[in-house]
């Protein structure tokens, strides 16, 4: 039988290649500290393979885990001279999780156990303390019966508190030895009453009990969420640590505390922390207590009148402050360490790497370096990439009173708070009010472009993490959270409803951007600090990274703000997002609208000059930097006009009545619009509107020629081409549009010309397609979309469900899926073949996501693009992937 249960004593870590992935990052670190010679309670750790095979095995373990576990446990009863269930000198477990990373507080434990009716008086008789046993007995009843049993804590908090009442006593503290006895009873008589059976006497059942509650709490609905919200596999699995109690509350010298080595949100270093005199672990935590500091200092600083744990057990402290430092020296991290103290000794319980805030990442970061403590690389590699999306943007002061009346998916990062708005001219109106707004929509679409501008966040109850109100969001830096499907939009009534709330127009929300939340009321907002050790840090990754990061933009202001973050060129400019303005989509409007190649042209020339003026400042910001410019590709549906007011304007441009262009209208009507007329396919049956386009770009380029900017060469792209044909007569196209302008303006324009690889076929298909492409940009949204035939726009109503049912670890609009990762190795490499000096990148949304860019700089893309925003997060991922190799 394969050894599953390990001792922390065992030299198991030595031998394997990545013990952390079977023993969880508790029990590895709790068998190194052993080893290292911290003073650990001996236990043993229940790999996470166990975890799996409980699962498979009807949420049972079998008997030879069983014999393990039995096995181990009689080496702690020889460490510590005492016995399991045994009435001389009973000892006591504690049964822990702990998973590969650390996931605070999603799982259970159970302390105190293998307490009954006879071993609480052995206990008692032993330690000399009838009201230490007695308090042990209530709390293991109390957290067994809530873990394993499933009965509600407020039950048993409601009897202590009640019993407190009747004895007009404050703190637990108070309650005497035979109060304690008094309320076992109680708690007895409730578990009786809530399971209709006796609490279990049997101690090796308990521990079953408590092992099994631990593999089944990897499956609660708080752990799945945060497994969700991290990314973390619920393959993983969750080990079981059981360990010998130490005991935090058997009188005045003795404490429980946690410390941090640093200080986890400003990342000062100083010890960070709190203890209690005469309490178990999760008092530090239940609040029912409040805990005091553990320095001085912080003592002081935060005018607290209890003493700190370095002026009441000045010895301990000492001891504590030496472990502390010898511990993050040995792990080269800030730690997050649990302690107790048993009469005047100091056990260590845990250690781990400290969860911090993106800020104070970066400074330990940075601190640790110029200690000497870790190298650049290592430093680059402690910082959580995702987490440097709240540093750009306000986030929330989680200190603030917060009511979350609805979710929805995390879309484009920060916190904002307005009021709420149903149109995207109400935002405008009351922007110029200088009044704050969240926009609120069912989806949004080009026209609210104004509106998304004027507001300060977005929110809609429909749409997924690649909608249009999110990769607008993302790109403008405005927060959003998108398909909230908790909410009920009604734009008759001007409210929304959201579990039991409605809000009104004009009623003042916040939304989170970076955790998805909706908030009732106005909440504190903190502003970011993006210089100093940020820039450094940034400066480390660019040494590095290999990969180009570049982003997508099409507006001056985008394009300067990633400049800012560090863009080295842009990698996508959706030519159809410059359009947006109320002006220019009334020509896109008659442009798609005209039914001759006559009313199209004048609609075109309308749209020429407005192109190359932004072609010229784009490229002057752009200094010499590549530029992609994406030729158009409009779902018809996002451009085709909605109501009344508009479908009369564009009549009236066109000279058509209401009822014509009404008709024109539902003609152009498509099932599909994704699918449909779109990308290069309108210009197949259009060319004149990528003739156009094609004359703005080299315009422009003449113009920035003649006026001495430095030059750029823009790389055209083709979008949605799925064969050899299409790219072939496209770049056709290009060349000899070039070559007009060329005569035009007698100057010599270098330029290259490109395709999307956002289609199956085009995957299949790259080498031929690579004849005639001097680069591929991976279009993962649509490639993604078309790869699973899952529609962007709407998967955010099912998604979750596949999440939840394990058939998704990650939403695959999110981080590339494997299958499409596939297609694009496949087409990288046959493009390769092709053409050896091919330019390859990505610009799906994808190009911001560290998981991706670790996938890209594994199969050699020179390149990902992504929002302004994100520049800042790819670089530091693209630094993380080089160094990882
Ligand atoms: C894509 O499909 O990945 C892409 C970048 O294009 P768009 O999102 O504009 O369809
Ligand atoms: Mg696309």
């Amino acid at each position: 039988m394969k050894k599953l249960v390990f001792s922390f004593k065992s030299n198991f870590i030595k031998k394997t290649k990545y013990p952390k992935n079977i023993l969880g990052g508790k029990g590895f670190n709790l068998a190194e500290m052993g080893k290292k010679g911290f003073p650990v309670p001996s236990g043993f750790t229940i790999s996470t393979e166990v975890c799996d095979l409980f699962y498979k095995n009807n949420k049972k373990i079998n008997k030879n885990i069983l014999n393990q576990i039995s096995r181990e446990l009689k080496k702690i009863e020889k460490d510590l001279g005492k016995k399991f269930g045994e009435l001389k000198n009973p000892l006591l477990l504690s049964v822990r999780s702990g998973a590969r990373v650390s996931m605070p507080g999603m799982m259970d434990t159970i302390l105190n156990l293998g307490l009954n009716d006879r071993t609480v008086k052995a206990l008692a008789r032993r330690t000399k303390n009838q009201r230490f046993a007695n308090d042990s007995y209530r709390r293991f009843i109390q957290m067994y019966s809530n873990v394993v049993l499933n009965i509600e804590n407020y039950k048993f908090e409601d009897l202590i508190e009640n019993y407190k009442l009747t004895k007009g006593v404050l703190l637990d503290t108070d309650l005497s030895s035979n109060d304690w006895d008094a309320l076992i009873s109680d708690f007895k008589n409730l578990v009786k009453s809530e399971t209709n059976r006796e609490f279990p006497q049997d101690v090796n059942k308990q521990l079953i009990g408590a092992i099994c509650a631990v593999f089944l709490s990897w499956e609660s609905k708080r752990a799945i969420t945060y497994r969700k919200i991290n990314n973390i596999p619920s393959s993983w699995g969750t080990a079981v640590n059981v360990q010998a109690m130490v005991f935090g509350n058997m009188g005045d010298d003795c404490a429980t505390g946690v410390a941090f080595t640093r200080n986890p949100s400003t990342g000062q270093n100083e010890i960070y922390g709190e203890y209690l005199i005469n309490a178990q672990g999760e008092d530090v935590v239940a609040g029912t207590r409040t805990p005091q500091y553990i320095t001085k200092k912080l003592k002081i600083k935060t005018n607290s009148k209890q003493k700190s744990l370095e002026e009441k057990m000045p010895k301990v402290f000492k001891q504590l402050k030496q472990f502390l430092k010898s511990l993050e020296k040995y792990y080269k991290d800030m730690q997050d360490v649990e302690f107790t103290i048993e009469n005047n000794k100091l056990w260590i319980l845990q250690t781990r790497s400290g969860k911090r805030t993106a800020k104070s990442a970066i400074k330990i970061a940075v601190d640790m370096v110029k200690e000497k403590l870790i190298s650049k690389k290592e430093a680059l590699l402690r910082i959580d990439p995702a987490s440097l999306d709240n540093l750009l943007h306000p986030s929330i002061d989680e200190k603030s009173n917060i009511k979350t009346i609805a979710k929805g998916l995390p879309a484009s990062p920060g916190a904002a708070s307005g009021k709420v708005v149903f149109t995207s001219e109400e935002a405008e109106r009351l922007n110029l009010m200088m009044q704050d707004t969240i926009l609120v929509r069912v989806e949004t679409s080009p026209e609210d472009i104004n509106g998304m501008h004027a507001a300060k966040g977005i929110l809609t109850s429909r749409g997924g993490m690649t909608s249009h109100a999110a990769v607008v969001a993302r790109g403008m830096g405005r927060p959003c959270v998108s398909g909230s499907s908790e909410i009920e939009i009604d734009y008759k009534n001007k409210n929304f409803k959201s579990n039991n709330h409605i809000v009104n127009e004009g009623e003042l929300i916040t939304i989170d951007g970076t955790t998805g939340r909706v908030i009732l009321g106005e909440v504190e907002t903190v502003k970011p600090d993006i210089s100093g050790d940020f820039l450094k840090v940034m400066n480390w990754a660019d040494n590095f990274r290999k990969l180009k990061i570049r982003t997508n933009s099409e507006t001056p202001q985008d394009t300067k703000t990633a400049r800012e973050f560090g863009a080295e060129g842009i990698g996508l400019c959706r030519t159809e997002h410059m359009f947006f303005d109320e002006d220019r989509i009334l020509s896109v409007r008659e442009m798609i609208l005209s039914k001759s190649k006559e009313d199209r042209d004048k609609a075109l020339l309308k749209l020429l000059p407005y192109q190359r003026e932004d072609f010229v400042k784009i490229f002057k910001i752009m200094k010499g930097l590549p530029v992609t410019v994406r030729l158009l590709d409009p779902p018809l549906h996002e451009f085709l006009p909605k109501n009344k007011d508009e479908v009369l304007s564009v009549a009236n441009s066109l000279n058509l009545t209401f009822e014509e262009a009404h008709k024109r209208i539902t003609e152009l009507h498509e099932q599909n619009p994704m699918l449909g007329h779109r990308g290069c396919r309108l210009a197949i049956s259009f060319p004149e509107i990528y003739e156009m386009q094609c004359k703005a770009i080299f315009q422009a380029l003449a113009e920035c020629k003649k006026k001495n900017i430095k030059s750029i060469i823009p790389e055209i792209m083709i979008p949605l081409v799925s064969t050899e044909a299409e790219i072939k007569i496209m770049k056709n196209l290009v060349i000899r549009v070039a070559k007009e302008v060329e005569k035009k303006t007698n100057s010599k324009l270098k330029f290259l010309v490109g395709t999307m690889i956002e289609l199956p076929r085009a995957a299949i298909k790259a080498k031929e397609i690579a004849k005639h492409a001097e680069f591929f940009s991976f279009g993962t949204n649509d490639l993604t979309q078309t790869t699973f035939g899952i529609s962007r726009d709407d998967s955010g109503k099912f998604l979750n469900d596949y999440i939840e049912n394990k058939i998704f670890d990650i939403d695959p609009f999110v981080s590339i899926d494997e299958g499409v990762g596939s297609l694009i190795e496949m087409a990288s490499e046959n493009g390769k073949k092709q053409n050896k000096k091919i330019k390859l990148g990505i610009c799906g949304e994808h190009g911001g996501d560290p998981k991706s860019i670790n996938f890209c700089s594994k199969i050699g893309l020179n390149y990902v693009s992504c929002s302004p925003y994100r520049v800042p997060v790819a670089r530091l991922s693209a630094a993380q992937a080089e160094i990882k190799k």
